[in-house]
Order: structure tokens, then sequence, then C-alpha cells
């Protein structure tokens, strides 16, 4: 099966990064705009608190004029600047009567800020809108020692300065801000591909781990208080229960089937004796022949089982040589039927155990048969290719189902949509991959289109050179 390159986990993962990474930057962004703004303000505001002070030094007030009492402080270099544009200036009595402007002033005439009311320490600051451009305008009250209100002085100057800077910067995101979303996307799918790389270890070596292995264990690097150390722990402590319960039933069935085989091969001969009688009605000879039937149903199962028990059985696939095309003749006839086709060429070599090998292809036809509708051709195929021996069993039933395909090896394992269609206990597959590992070969499976199955074997073949 096709890894994808990126699993729903881990699709939505990289998902919820980005979108997280995309909302700190904007927040953060949003953040120092208005925090920058903010400060900006903030020092236009000393700016003009500086300037009011030094201009409110400079004047004296008589009720309805006033006279520039120093005129060299007026004339200071940073107070020259505030009466020329963009500064514009306003003194008013305490009245509020207007006594003095500057130049510029005039010339708007809409440039008309009503005087505050709230004051903080002689102070007072508000935002004007100058025909579409903001205006920051800065009060202050002129009082004589016994605090008695003289005069007000105004002083405004645009604020596009400082915002502008504000502006640029939050420019400048914008237009990084692809680049961002791709540096984003980076990040994400390495991030969290890093940190599911050492589970996706941890599933193949767990994967690698079945009933036929199950002594191995999980061996990666990992602190044993850290999550994939416990998760090592707890996973080679299931495998450990596992193996116990598994050897256990292995145990069972292997004693099982030495201890029925006996009674079941004397009970199928008492039958086959029973069978050559004739002093027995129809009926009863159905039901003796039935019986004869299912025990050796019953003694085939048991034959397997013994034959799965058997471990350590290789020695013979090194000294026995059998030729596969003579076999494969042989089983030809024992299923001649239209639509059962055999294609095999000549001379072909197997180092194994013929009679285990018999068991194989029948299984495999067998089951070929099984789950196909009636006269759906069967096509029984052998060849040497690059110096093996590929063997297929191709049918067009009901097929497998994907996520099952892995299982179907194992020992009474069936397919649970299957279940129902025919007579079967799952050991046939085990048995055949069994027999083929022993002789050091593989078997497949794999859909054939447009429907059915076909199982493939690959066996070393004997070089007689
Ligand atoms: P069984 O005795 O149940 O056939 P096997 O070990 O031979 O046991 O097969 C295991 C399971 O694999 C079966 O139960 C069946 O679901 C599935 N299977 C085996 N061969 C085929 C096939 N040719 N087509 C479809 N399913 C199959």
């Amino acid at each position: 099966m096709n890894k994808p390159l990126l699993t729903y986990t881990t699709k939505r993962n990289i998902l919820w990064l980005f979108i997280s990474l995309i909302v700190i930057y904007l927040v953060f962004n949003l953040f120092t705009y208005l925090e920058l703004s903010y400060l900006l303000e903030e020092s236009i505001d000393t700016h003009l608190k500086h300037e009011l002070e030094h201009i409110s030094l400079a004047m004296d007030f008589y009720n309805d004029s006033l006279s520039i009492r120093n005129t060299d402080e007026f004339k200071e270099t940073d107070l020259v600047e505030v009466t020329q544009s963009p500064f514009f200036l306003k003194v008013y009595n305490a009245n509020g009567k207007l006594l003095f402007q500057s130049d510029n002033t005039k010339k708007i005439t809409k440039y008309n800020v009503i005087l505050p009311n709230d004051f903080q320490n002689n102070y007072a600051f508000k935002d004007f809108d100058l025909n579409g451009e903001e205006l920051r305008v800065g009060f202050c009250k002129v009082t004589d020692n016994a605090n008695k209100l003289l005069g007000i002085i105004e002083l405004a100057t645009f604020k596009s300065s400082s915002k502008s800077l504000a502006n640029s910067l939050m420019l400048f995101n914008l237009t990084t801000f692809p680049f961002f979303v791709l540096m984003f996307i980076v990040i994400s799918y390495f991030f969290v591909k890093s940190s599911f790389a050492p589970i996706n270890r941890i599933i193949d070596l767990a994967n690698e781990i079945s009933a036929s292995n199950i002594s191995k264990r999980l061996t990666y690097e990992a602190d044993d208080n850290d999550e994939l150390g416990k998760l090592k722990t707890t996973l080679n402590n299931l495998f450990e229960r596992l193996e116990f319960q598994i050897n256990q039933i292995a145990h069972f069935s292997d004693n099982a089937s030495h201890q029925l085989m006996t009674p079941l091969t004397s009970l199928k001969s008492e039958i086959e004796f029973l069978l050559k009688q004739n002093d027995f009605t129809q009926l009863h000879y159905e039901s003796i022949k039935i019986l004869h039937e299912q025990t050796e149903r019953m003694i085939k199962i048991v034959r397997t089982m013994l034959i799965l028990a058997k471990e350590s059985d290789t020695c013979d696939c090194v000294k026995n040589i059998f030729n596969l095309s003579k076999l494969l003749e042989e089983v030809s006839k024992l299923y001649n039927q239209p639509h059962i086709k055999f294609k095999f060429g000549k001379n072909i070599f197997l180092r194994g155990r013929e009679d285990y090998f018999l068991m194989v292809l029948q299984n495999l036809i067998e089951n070929a048969i099984k789950y196909s509708a009636e006269n759906e051709e069967i096509l029984i195929e052998c060849n040497i290719e690059n110096q093996n021996v590929m063997l297929t069993v191709t049918d067009n039933g009901i097929g497998i189902p994907e996520q099952e395909r892995g299982k179907i090896f194992e020992r009474f394992y069936r397919v649970s949509t299957h279940e129902n269609n025919s007579k079967g206990f799952g050991l046939g597959l085990s048995l055949v991959k069994n027999i083929v590992s022993k002789m050091n070969g593989q078997v497949t499976v794999e859909p054939n289109y447009p429907k059915g199955s076909k199982f493939i074997i690959k066996l070393p073949a004997v070089n007689f050179e």
C-alpha cells in the first residue's frame, strides 16, 4: 500500500500550527502598530508641551492684548520653527478672545478648534480633522502668581509625520506578508513532520512485530521518563503479555493436534470399514458418508496444525529437489475443468518437500474456487524470472479488502465479510506462508483487475550448474 505523503492528522496539525503562527504574527503586528502609534502620539504631545512652555515664557498678557516679553526667547530656533508651517499658533486671553495667530492659521479658515475644558496641570490635547488631515492640538493655560488665568496658548501640528512611520511599518509588514506565509508553511510542515517522525518509526517497528515474530521488541533509543520511552515500555509489556498468550494457545493447539490425530485416523479407518459393508439402508449409508467426509476434514485441519507446529522443519528444503512442472501437470488433472487454466514452463525445479508444496497449490486453487462465482476463470501460471520461480494463482472472485490483505496469512484469520461465504478455518493461507517461507520464498496477494485476487509466490529457482 502506498503511504500518503501527508496523513489526515499531519495535515490537520500543519494547518493548526500554520493558522496559529499567522494569528500570532498578525496580533503581534497589530499590537506593534498600535503601540508605536501611541508612543509617537505621546512624543508629539511632549514636544508640543515643551514648545508651549517656551512660548508662554515669552509672552505677557494684558487683558485684551499681549506683548512679547522676551523676544530672544520667542526667536529661539525651535520657536521660530513652531510658528512656521506645519505648526499653527494661536493665543487667547482669559475670556477666550483671540489675541494673536500665526500667519498660516489666518490662511486656513477651517482651522478653528474649540477650546477644551478638561485641562490637566494647565495642559490639554485634542485631535482635529483639517480637510481629512489629522492635527494634534496642544493647549496651555498661562496664569499669574496667584494662579489667575491670563490667557491660553494653542499650538497644533500635523500627526502625519508620526503616523507615516507607523504606516510605513504596516506597509512593510503587508508587503512581506506573503513571504512570512510561505515561511510559516515551511516551518509548520517541518515541525509537524519532525515531531511525528519518532511516532512513525514506532508504528513501523510495531508493524514488523506480528504473531509470527512476537518475540521481537521495540528497541529505539528513548529516555524512560519521556513520552516515547513510556510508549516503548508500554508496547513492549503488551507484546510480552501477547507472546505469553500466543505461546500458551500454540502449545495447547499443538498438543491437542497430536492428541487428536490418533483417534481421528482410527475413526476414519473404522468408518471406511463400515462403508465397505453392504447391509445398510440408503439413509444409513448417506449418514456414514457424511461422517467420513467430516472426519477427513478434521484430519486435514489437524494435519495443517501439526505442520504449522513444526517450526524448525527447514532441513528438508535443502536436501529435496522436486519437479514443479510435473507436480503442476498432476494438479491440472485434479482440477480438470474448462474455467481453470494452467500455464507453466517445462523443467521448473524447486527445493523442498513436494507433498507440502502440493498443499500450497491445493490451498490456493481451492480458495480461488471457494471465493469465486461458479465457472469464473481461474488462472495458474508458473515461470522462471531472474533466477526466481514465479507462481501466480489469479481469480475473478470477490476479492479481499485492502486493509485485510496483510492479515489473511495469520492463523485463524478470516475476512469478516467473507465469513458467511464458505466453510473454512482460516488456516490454509498460514500453512501456505509457513511452507513457502521454509522454502526461502515469499507469498503476497494483490487485487486482480477488474475483480478478484492474485496470489504470487516467489521462490528461488534450482540452478543445476
Ligand atoms: P479459509 O479456510 O477461511 O479459506 P484461508 O487461510 O485459506 O482460510 O484464507 C483466509 C481468508 O482469506 C479467507 O477466510 C478468505 O476470507 C480470504 N481469502 C483467501 N483466499 C481468497 C481468495 N482467493 N479470494 C478472496 N478471499 C480469499
